[in-house]
C-alpha cells in the first residue's frame, strides 16, 4: 500500500479509537498536589535532592539519577514538597515517593531554562548525557531509559532508526495526536536520535489507521529521504519492538539477542518527540499525553497531564460515570487493572480506559483442553500453554528454555484461552523472576 492510499482509504473498525484520534490533546489542570515515585522507570531509582517544606518550581531537580541505568525527576508543579512517603505503585511495588503540594497562586511558569543548545553539535557521549538528563524513558510503557538506549555497546554495528508509530492497543490515540500536533519536534527528535547513535537512516512505522498522522508527517519528510515512513496494515499486536522489525526490515531478532545485535534501535515516536522538545532547552520530563477513554468516560480524549497526578483527579476531571467502574492502566490488551484510583500517573502510562463493572469479558477458570488456540495466537512461535504450566510449577528456568523471555507481553494467549488461563500473568511472573536472577 501507498502513503497516498493508506491515508485516504476508508476504515471500518475503528477498534475504540475513532472517539479520541479527532480530538485535539487538551492540558489537565493542573492538580492539587502531585506525588513522583523514584522508580517509575527500569534501573535504579532515582535518589531524592529535596527536603519536607522545601519550595520547588515548576521544572526544578527534585531526585538524582543513581548511576548509568537511572534517571533523575524534575517538579511537575511550582509548590511545596510535603512529604516523602512510600508509595504503593499499580503493580503492587513500594517506592519512595516526593509528594509536592501545588501552589494555588502560582502561574505555573517553568523553572528559567539555560540557553538553548544545539545537540547536534554534541559528541554522542555529551548527547546521551544531555538526553539522561532530561529523564526521559521510553513513554510507550516499557520506561526504558533513553539516553541508555542511545548508548549502544561501540562494536555495535547500527544502521536504521526505527520509529515506532504504530500504536496498536485498541483505544489508545495519544502517539496518533503527538504525530498529528508535534510532528516538528517529532523530527527533530528523530535526528538527534540519529546522530546519537550514527546512524543516517530512519523509518517511521505507521498503520493505516492513521491517516492524518501519515498527512502531517509526509508534509515534513526530509528531501534528502534520510527520514521516510513505512505504511503498515493495521495488526496487532505490530507495535512490539520485534514484530516491528519484521515488518519494516524483513529481519528476525535472534532469541536473547536485542535490535541492536542486528543493527536497530527502535524508539517510539512519543519518546522522540519529547526529546525533540525537551533536549535544546535542557529541560526535564515533567508532563505527558495520555490517552483517557472507555465507555465509562464521559470528556474522553488525549490529556497532556503532569507527571504524578492521582489517576483519580485525572478520571474527577474527565468525568467518570456514576457506579462500580473498572479502570485499566495502558492499553486493554497489556495494560493492568488499577489496584486504586491514588495511584499516580507515571512516565510510561499512555492510557487510562473505564469500563464499567462486569463489562470485560471474564472466562471462568477451567484446566488447559489443549485446544492450541494460544500457539495459534502467539507471533513469536512461543507455546503459551506449556510456559503457563511451568510458570505454574516455578520451573522458570525451563521456561527460559522455552523462550520466555521472548514473549513480548503482547496477551492474544490469554485473549484466545477458552478456559481463562492468565497466560501472560504467567509470562511476566516468569519473566521478573528471570531477570532478578540474572540483571544483566
Ligand atoms: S503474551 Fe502470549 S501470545 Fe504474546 S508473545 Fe507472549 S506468549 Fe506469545
Ligand atoms: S488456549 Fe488455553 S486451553 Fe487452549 S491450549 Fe492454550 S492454554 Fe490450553
Amino acid at each position: 500500500m501507498t502513503l497516498f492510499e493508506a491515508m485516504f482509504a476508508p476504515r471500518h473498525d475503528d477498534h475504540g479509537k475513532a472517539r479520541t484520534a479527532g480530538l485535539p490533546i487538551r492540558r489537565l489542570p493542573f492538580p492539587e498536589r502531585v506525588t513522583v515515585p523514584l522508580a517509575q522507570h527500569i534501573g535504579k531509582p532515582a535518589r531524592t535532592c529535596v527536603r519536607i517544606g522545601q519550595p520547588v518550581a515548576r521544572g526544578e531537580l527534585i531526585a538524582e539519577a543513581d548511576g548509568f541505568v537511572s534517571i533523575p525527576h524534575h517538579a511537575p508543579v511550582s509548590g511545596t514538597v510535603e512529604a516523602l512517603p512510600l508509595l504503593t505503585m499499580a503493580d503492587g511495588r513500594r517506592t519512595p515517593a516526593i509528594a509536592i503540594r501545588t501552589d494555588p497562586s502560582s502561574l505555573q511558569c517553568r523553572l528559567p531554562l539555560p540557553p538553548a543548545v544545539d545537540p547536534l553539535t554534541l559528541t554522542p557521549d555529551a548527547l546521551a548525557a544531555a538526553v539522561q538528563a532530561t529523564g526521559l524513558v521510553g513513554l510507550g510503557g516499557a520506561a526504558f531509559p533513553t539516553h541508555v538506549k542511545m548508548s549502544p555497546p561501540r562494536e555495535a554495528r547500527l544502521d536504521t532508526l526505527l520509529v515506532n508509530g504504530c500504536e496498536c492497543e485498541p483505544f489508545l490515540t495519544a502517539d496518533h495526536r503527538v504525530m498529528v500536533e508535534h510532528t516538528a519536534a517529532l523530527m527533530a527528535g528523530i535526528r538527534y536520535a540519529m546522530h546519537a547513535l550514527g546512524v543516517h537512516r530512519a523509518l517511521i512505522g505507521v498503520e493505516d489507521d492513521k491517516p492524518a498522522a501519515l498527512a502531517a508527517m509526509a508534509a515534513q519528510l526530509p528531501a534528502d529521504r534520510s527520514i521516510q515512513c513505512r505504511v503498515l496494515p493495521t495488526r496487532y499486536p505490530q507495535g512490539a519492538e520485534k514484530m516491528l522489525i519484521r515488518s519494516v526490515l524483513q529481519r528476525e531478532v535472534p532469541s536473547g539477542k536485542l535490535p541492536a545485535d542486528i543493527g536497530v534501535v527502535v524508539n517510539n515516536v512519543g519518546t522522540l518527540t519529547m526529546l525533540g522538545e525537551l533536549l535544546p532547552r535542557r529541560a526535564g520530563l515533567i508532563e505527558r499525553v495520555v490517552t483517557v477513554s472507555g465507555p465509562g468516560v464521559q470528556q474522553a480524549g488525549n490529556y497532556l497531564i503532569p507527571l504524578g497526578t492521582r489517576i483519580g483527579d485525572v478520571l474527577r476531571h474527565a468525568g467518570m460515570a456514576p457506579g462500580d467502574m473498572e479502570v485499566i492502566l495502558g492499553g486493554p490488551m497489556m495494560g493492568i487493572s488499577a489496584p486504586s484510583l491514588d495511584v499516580p500517573v507515571t512516565k510510561g502510562l499512555s492510557g487510562i480506559l473505564v469500563f464499567p463493572a462486569g463489562s470485560l469479558p471474564v472466562r471462568e477458570r477451567r484446566s488447559c483442553i489443549r485446544c492450541g488456540q494460544c500457539l495459534d495466537a502467539c507471533p513469536m512461535g512461543l507455546n503459551p500453554s506449556l510456559l503457563g504450566q511451568l510458570a505454574a510449577k516455578q520451573e522458570y528456568e525451563q521456561s527460559a528454555r522455552h523462550g520466555v523471555l521472548d514473549c513480548i507481553e503482547c496477551g492474544a494467549c490469554t485473549q484466545g484461552c477458552p478456559s481463562g488461563i492468565p497466560l501472560l500473568q504467567y509470562n511476566r511472573i516468569s519473566k521478573s523472576v528471570l531477570r532478578q536472577r540474572r540483571p544483566s
